[in-house]
């Protein structure tokens, strides 16, 4: 029995001399798949799996936490421009390395997540040349914040955590505690990771939270929110998904060299 489905190749090993194991999110689950002499440029998968790509793939018998096979690939979108940028490819690791430590249940969304990152991150390079690394840094930032609410630890930051009071001035946000901390509870506070945030923090992070990934790459004023990005919201997205994966983001130091001034 085969079943075809629509796809992202998430993580790649080699496999023996000629052969590869692929990693592949899907709108069901991440499957695992041998595909046999799939090694660069291969007569039965093209170069399908090396591009960066939504794929149609014919896998057999799909079931959970086996090893499948993979019979054919077949490209449905290609995203070219990302590839051939240096800032988006490397931001596009970053984004499959992620997916892949955190999608281990039944979840469509993981699905939807990449493809609508990918589809802004390749629509940003038409729309913001000018302005390429801020817009990516601010999209990866929304990535985060999106990855967290579908793991359901999305941070609290409109009210405080604690007591519920609005929060108006500068306040802290806690980690263990998941949100921020107005000064009256600053005593109560359960957390070693423990940061200083500002108001235009907690606006970048609402703007992030409630926008979609397509809206902020056509939205000029987002722009604003370059430094935003690379601040301490930056350091409290990046603590959370780390307390909740705790696995090291190998091409983290990688795209925090790319990005470098
Ligand atoms: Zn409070």
């Amino acid at each position: 029995m085969y079943i075809k489905e629509e796809a992202f190749v998430i993580a790649k090993y080699p496999y023996k001399t000629s052969s590869l194991i692929v990693h592949f999110i899907t709108k069901n689950l991440i499957i695992q798949c041998i595909c046999y002499s799939a090694k660069k440029n291969s007569k039965y998968f093209g170069s399908d799996l090396e591009a960066l790509a939504k794929i149609e793939i014919i896998t057999s018998n799909i079931k959970k936490n086996t090893l499948h096979t993979l019979k054919e690939t077949s490209i449905l979108k290609n995203y070219q421009k990302i590839s051939n940028s240096i800032y988006a490819s490397t931001a596009s690791f970053y984004i499959k390395e992620i997916i892949s430590n955190i999608a281990h249940d039944f979840d469509i969304r993981y699905f939807t997540l990449i493809e609508k990152v990918f589809d802004a991150l390749e629509e940003n390079e038409y729309l913001n040349q000018e302005n390429i690394k801020a817009y990516i840094s601010i999209l990866i930032r929304a990535f985060e914040i999106k990855a967290l609410y579908i793991i359901g630890v999305m941070p609290t930051i409109s009210k405080c955590v604690l007591c519920g009071s609005n929060i108006n001035a500068y306040s802290h946000f806690s980690v263990d505690d998941g949100g921020v901390v107005c000064t009256n509870c600053i005593g109560h506070i359960h957390s070693r990771f423990i940061y200083k945030v500002s108001k235009p923090d907690l606006d970048f992070m609402t703007f992030i939270k409630h926008t979609s990934f397509i809206d902020i790459a056509k939205n000029k004023d987002a722009i604003k929110y370059n430094d935003l990005s690379n601040g301490v919201a930056k350091e409290i997205l990046k603590n959370i998904l780390f307390k909740h994966t705790s696995k090291k983001i190998k091409s983290e130091s990688v795209l925090e060299e790319i990005f470098l001034y």
